[in-house]
């Protein structure tokens, strides 16, 4: 290998999530893993397409056929799994209906090997018996090499995974990242991604270091390449030398020390210097991140992505598997609240069995309360299992993207017929369940004296609102730069929003991002906001800054920035007043 090709090169992306890892890369997929997008087939090129897809399926059968071949004394006991997976590949059930999807949807094969491939896996994953269930694995695989004899792409034998790696990848969606396992992983690094996309918010949940948005990390890193993850700077560093990794050490072992502190003085609660109590809470998808709003003592959860349980599937879950999930989460963190957000699906977590159209904008269309007032029956469902968990603990319902006063009413007409079906079957739930809304449109910052009307609380979910209102693409990396929290008019329609809801009486929440950085703290506090959420992580930070404010201090620090109209001009201010506690504050290092 020439010195060109291991001399060490650092890459600056944005911080999935902080923390720091040195190990060895694996790379994924160069075009994305399992990013198959759906396009229409015309009559005429029907046959053409199921010609692609026969080839594609029989040189995977080959190459298949080939290794077993080859290994079989090397192989042992794999030999049979493979052996398997050959059945599978001349199996009715996967080939015959993969073809018949194509014909039948006009789609292509990519889209049709996908659904058929989804479909098997739920039903062989609804049988008890766990032999049977295991068999979904088998046809991951199967589905694996014929997806990536269609795409054209080398082989890559996943199942060589056996130790701990950083996985590479241009692309990860919700769905994949969700499903990563933390065992085999200890950090990730993308091309695509920015901040508040929905994968950098999962990456911080799952707790391992990630830098996102890198734009062509795949084309620089080969797997078992040596890089350095600065989850907490958003920068990689590929070959790194000796002396580097030296320094990315101790900073290691200093940020896991300084974590460890915080982390055990985050049990009390958060008060600041002049005796004003806020609760800090967390932000989870799945019950099993309960664990990390404990274990980072937070309050009670101020938002439950409940859409997490309706992505990697094919149907829509039943009421009583929705009803035992919430009870759960209701249960294990009884008294404290927990917000329950109503179904947020399509913009970007589509759901393939819940989307009709393709949507030309799908930030822009059929997403959240839009489409769960479209498809009553999926948002009736939904809210009975809410009810009946309420009857084990504090809940709060919430709805999402709410644009104006009308939506709030129908949702919670719908609600309403809900809890009377309830009552008449004799089911128990809380009756005085608090029905707040996700600030997020801008309209509904404008409408805020009507909304607070209808509505017990506000909760405003900065990932959309600056989304909105500056009209950036969360997830798009080309215009990162114009993304921020921080910009005047998103510091102005808070501060607004605020003022209206107080002279109202109603309480406002947040629970976007920006609730979850520290450095937003002094600006929060003399905003207002009630509560903040946040994911499980960053909660100690977040207490330890809160603890070190004085309120009094943060409203005339408010007043001075409301007045100024450059971010930039923002930004030196807040570094000016508050820069010395950030640093401290930042990672003891
Ligand atoms: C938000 O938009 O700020 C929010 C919290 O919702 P999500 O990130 O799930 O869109
Ligand atoms: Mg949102």
């Amino acid at each position: 290998m020439s010195d060109i090709e291991t001399k060490e090169i650092k890459l600056t992306g944005v911080s999935g999530s902080p923390g720091i890892c040195i190990g060895k890369a694996y790379l994924v997929d160069k075009e994305g893993v399992k990013v198959i997008e759906k396009y229409f087939i015309s009559k005429k090129e029907l046959s053409s397409e199921i010609k692609r897809f026969k080839s594609a399926a029989k040189k995977a059968k080959d190459e298949l056929r080939k290794i077993i071949e080859d290994s079989s004394d090397k192989l042992g006991d794999h030999i049979n799994i493979l052996k398997t997976h050959l059945v599978l590949h001349e199996d009715k059930m996967l080939y015959g209906k993969a073809i018949d999807t194509i014909k039948k949807d006009h789609v292509n094969a990519e889209w049709a090997l996908k659904k058929v491939v989804s479909e098997a896996k739920v039903m062989f994953q609804s049988i008890s018996d766990p032999y049977i269930k295991g068999r979904a694995t088998d046809i991951e695989h199967v589905y694996d090499r014929i997806m990536k004899s269609l795409i054209g792409r080398k082989e890559e034998d996943i199942g060589n995974i056996d130790k701990r790696v950083i996985l590479v990848a241009h692309n990860l969606s919700p769905a994949d990242t969700s499903q990563i396992q933390l065992e085999r992983i200890m950090g990730f690094v993308t091309d695509r991604g920015g901040k508040t996309s929905h994968t950098a918010i999962i990456a911080r949940t799952l707790d391992i270091p990630s830098v996102l948005g890198l734009d062509n990390a795949t084309g620089i890193i080969k797997t078992d390449d040596i890089i350095i993850v600065d989850g907490i700077e958003g920068v990689i560093i590929i070959h790194p030398e000796d002396e580097t990794i030296l320094h990315y050490e101790d900073l290691k072992a200093r940020y896991e020390e300084h974590q460890a502190v915080i982390t055990r003085e985050s049990h009390a609660p958060a008060e600041t210097k002049d005796g004003i109590r806020l609760n800090i809470m967390g932000n989870i998808e799945l019950p099993e991140e309960i664990v990390s709003v404990r274990d980072y003592g937070g309050d009670g959860i101020g938002l439950y992505r409940t859409e997490f349980l309706y992505l990697s599937r094919s149907n829509f879950p039943r009421e009583d598997e929705l009803f035992e999930q919430y009870k759960e989460v209701v249960e294990l963190m009884s008294p404290s609240p927990v917000t329950i957000r109503t179904l947020d699906i399509n913009g970007d977590k589509e759901v393939a069995y819940a989307s009709e159209n393709d949507e030309a904008n799908p930030a822009l269309g059929l997403r959240a309360i839009r489409f769960c007032l479209k498809r009553q029956e999926v948002f009736k469902t939904q809210l009975r299992a809410i009810l009946r968990a309420s009857a084990f603990g504090n809940v709060r319902i919430m709805f999402p993207m709410i644009s104006g006063v009308e939506e709030v009413l129908e949702a919670k007409k719908i609600l309403s017929d809900v809890s009377q079906a309830l009552d008449k079957e004799g089911i128990l739930y809380k009756k005085d369940i608090e029905i707040g809304i996700m600030i997020e449109v801008p309209s509904a910052v404008v409408m805020a004296d009507a909304l607070a009307d209808v509505s017990d609380f506000f909760s405003i979910g900065t990932n959309d609102l600056v989304q909105y209102l500056l009209a950036i693409d969360r997830g798009n990396k080309q215009v990162a730069y114009l993304y921020h929290p921080l910009h005047p008019a998103v510091i102005r329609m808070i501060k607004f929003l605020v003022d209206v809801a107080k002279s109202k009486g109603i309480k406002v929440f947040m629970c976007g991002e920006m609730a979850g950085d520290p450095y937003n703290m002094p600006l929060l506090l003399g905003l207002g906001l009630d509560e903040l959420s946040m994911n499980p992580q960053s909660i100690p930070a977040v207490k330890k800054i809160v603890k070190s404010i004085k309120v009094k201090e943060s409203i005339k620090f408010v007043d001075e920035v409301i007045a100024e109209s450059s971010t930039t001009k923002i930004h030196e201010m807040m570094q000016n007043k508050y820069g010395e506690l950030f640093s401290k504050i930042k990672s003891g290092i």
